[in-house]
């Protein structure tokens, strides 16, 4: 704002910003650290929970483990623990193993039963080699009647040889039936299912072909057949050919997993370790334990489930309870998440890495998020608040330098406008009293004169006095009828009187007659001196002021127009206002109180009407006073 009734009492408002702000910076910075430190308690606490979560949970896993060790030796305990299929218990012996519970898909050293004793088919054999069929076959039919199975197991085979399809089929049926005895290293039951699906493949008899094929295949997937991984991958292979895809197999899914474990442990040398846990990952996730006295062993190879039911459901009930979550993996399960516990096998002793996380942890961290949300809004408001309370008291306390030193200003400019006319009043008054004046009409001009200075003096008091009534809320106005053309005509012509010598030419331009108001006549003459006083004083290189009186619908409209050095546009609002002046007119040294516009307001406004200014820089200024027409001229 370019009006600047006194100076910036900015000094007084950095040391009030020094003082508010530097202990509010504290106190953010204090609160920021208190945060930050309740932060860190809360994840201290949380990882405190954890650490002890883990340690119960490994414990407990421990005494799981231990307890199912212990109970290797037990039969009955074994069956408990292994019902559902989902573990199998080995017995190891040097190179020798022995399936205690459970159903593996196939055994590093199987025993798929008592091979087919060559030599009680050397006779025949050499008779069908001879081409003397039919004597052969007539000792394999007395050899089916044999007792040793492994005999009769042969003896079928043989008679399969070369006989018409229905008659192999049949054969293989019986052949099917024989337990204990293996052909060429696969258990006769196998080997005789395999060659019916050979036969049926070749009749075509593809429905039947696959319905036994889905029988062999499950009984592979389920253990049936103690053999080994080679003969059961060839004979699956084949058989899941056959049976094409269904998904109605019944097989339970772990036999192979644990197969191929209990497979790897076999040809690793951790079979040379007399006692062990191990988890193999790696998309199986079989758990092995093993344990012995002497030369003998017992491996239990457990599936995840097995596991789960064991010995993590009871640590997972316990963690539960301390708003846990427990898991088990491998060494390599990725890297170390915020708000988890992790505990090594290499560590532990235990098979698996546990992991122990908060059950509620993005809930935890959310509750941190939440508190700190809130200490930042907590702390953006004091700011703010500080922040405005200062602003507020500086622009009070600015307000009231401001006042202080426009009334100073104030009293200086009132006491100048005084002692002008007062001074040219004594000189005159002595000049008279001590007659040193030569002609009678020198005397009168000196009378005049003496007149004039009175009215001056007169108009100024009565103006502060009008100022001082209109503030105190009375208006001090006699409102009559008056003919506003024929006032403003009167004014400007005393005017013009009153300033003779100066060289003022008042151009008047009034477009009607008889127009009235209803004003008080001298305030009315006070507003619209005021106005051609500025006019003047305001323009000091073109003395000419243009006053017209003109109406628009309801108002009468009289303006003042000079050529002066004009008012910018940010000032003119505020020039109406007790007490301002413009910048230019204190920095020019224009003579001067800032009261002479805010009077003339307050006289229009008292009237009912207004006043306005249209005016720039260096283009001189139009004040319109406008006032309630109370007739309409004709
Ligand atoms: P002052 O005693 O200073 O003339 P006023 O209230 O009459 O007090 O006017 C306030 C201010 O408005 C003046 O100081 C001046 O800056 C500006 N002003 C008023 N009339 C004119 C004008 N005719 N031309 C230029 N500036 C004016």
């Amino acid at each position: 704002m370019v009006i600047r009734p006194i100076g910036s009492p900015r000094g007084i408002a950095l040391i009030f910003l020094a003082l508010v702000l530097a202990p509010s910076a504290l106190l953010v910075g204090l609160g920021w650290r208190l945060f930050q430190e309740d932060r860190a308690n809360a994840l201290q606490l949380l990882h405190e929970r954890r650490r002890q979560t883990a340690d119960l949970v490994v414990s407990r896993l421990e005494q799981g483990l231990t307890a199912t060790g212990g109970s290797l030796g037990d039969a009955a305990a074994i069956r408990r623990v292994t019902e559902y299929g989902d573990a199998v218990v080995l017995a190891v012996e040097g190179d020798r193993h022995e399936v205690v519970a459970g159903q593996p898909a196939f055994l590093p050293v199987p025993a798929p039963g008592r091979e087919v004793p060559a030599a009680a088919f050397a006779s025949a054999d050499r008779l069908w080699h001879h081409g003397l069929k039919e004597q052969a076959r007539e000792r394999h039919r007395d050899l089916v009647e044999a007792r040793d199975n492994a005999v009769r197991a042969g003896a079928l085979l043989r008679l399969s040889w070369g006989a018409p399809s229905h008659q192999q089929l049949q054969l293989f049926d019986w052949l099917g039936a024989i337990e204990n005895v293996s052909i060429e290293g696969v258990p006769a039951g196998l080997f005789a299912a395999i060659e019916k699906c050979r036969v049926l493949e070749k009749l075509g008899r593809t429905t039947e072909l696959r319905t036994i094929a889905r029988v062999v295949r499950d009984d592979l997937l389920a253990g049936r057949w103690s053999i080994s991984r080679r003969v059961y991958e060839a004979n699956l292979r084949d058989v899941r050919g056959w049976a094409g895809t269904d998904h109605t197999s019944t097989a339970p899914p772990g036999g192979e997993l644990l197969a191929a474990a209990i497979d790897a442990w076999w040809q690793s040398p951790d079979r040379q370790i007399r006692s062990a846990r191990k988890y193999l990952g790696g998309g199986n996730g079989v758990t092995l334990i093993w344990a012995g006295d002497g030369a003998r062993r017992s491996l239990l190879a457990a599936l995840p489930s097995f596991a789960e039911r064991e010995w993590l459901a009871p640590a997972r009930s316990l963690a539960t309870a301390r708003k846990a979550v427990v898991n088990l993996g491998g060494a390599d399960v990725g890297a170390v998440a915020l708000l988890e516990e992790r505990r090594p096998a290499g560590e532990t002793g235990l098979p698996w890495t546990v992991t122990v996380v908060d059950a509620d942890a993005v809930g935890e961290l959310a509750r941190l998020e939440g508190t700190r949300s809130l200490w930042l809004a907590g702390l953006a408001a004091l700011v703010v608040l500080i922040g405005a309370g200062a602003y507020l008291v500086t622009r009070a306390n600015g307000r009231e330098l401001a006042v202080a030193r426009l009334q100073s200003d104030f009293v200086a400019a009132v006491s100048h406008e005084f002692r002008t006319p007062l001074t040219s009043m004594r000189q005159l008054t002595e000049v008279l009293v001590d007659e040193r004046v030569a002609t009678e009409d020198r005397r009168r001009a000196y009378y005049r004169a003496l007149a004039r200075q009175t009215d001056r003096l007169h108009r100024l008091v009565e103006s502060l006095l009008d100022l001082g009534r209109l503030e105190a809320g009375r208006s001090p106005y006699r409102l009559e009828p008056l003919d506003a053309c024929a006032l403003v005509r009167n004014v400007s012509e005393e005017f013009e009187r009153d300033t003779t010598g100066l060289g003022v030419r008042i151009d008047l331009d009034i477009n009607g007659d008889a127009w009235r108001v209803d004003a008080d006549r001298d305030a009315l003459t006070n507003a619209l001196w005021n106005l051609l006083d500025n006019a003047v004083k305001y323009s000091p290189d073109c003395r000419t002021v243009q006053v017209s009186v003109d109406r628009d619908a309801d108002r009468l409209l009289i303006r003042v127009r000079d050529q002066g050095i004009g008012i910018p546009a940010n000032e003119q609002r505020a020039i109406f206002d007790k007490f301002v002046r413009g910048a230019r007119a204190r920095a020019d040294g224009f003579k001067g109180t800032g009261i002479g516009l805010s009077m003339v307001r307050y006289i229009a406004r008292a009237h009912g009407g207004d006043v306005r200014v249209q005016s720039a820089p260096g283009a001189g200024s139009t004040f319109t006073l406008a006032l309630p027409l109370i007739t309409t001229p004709n």
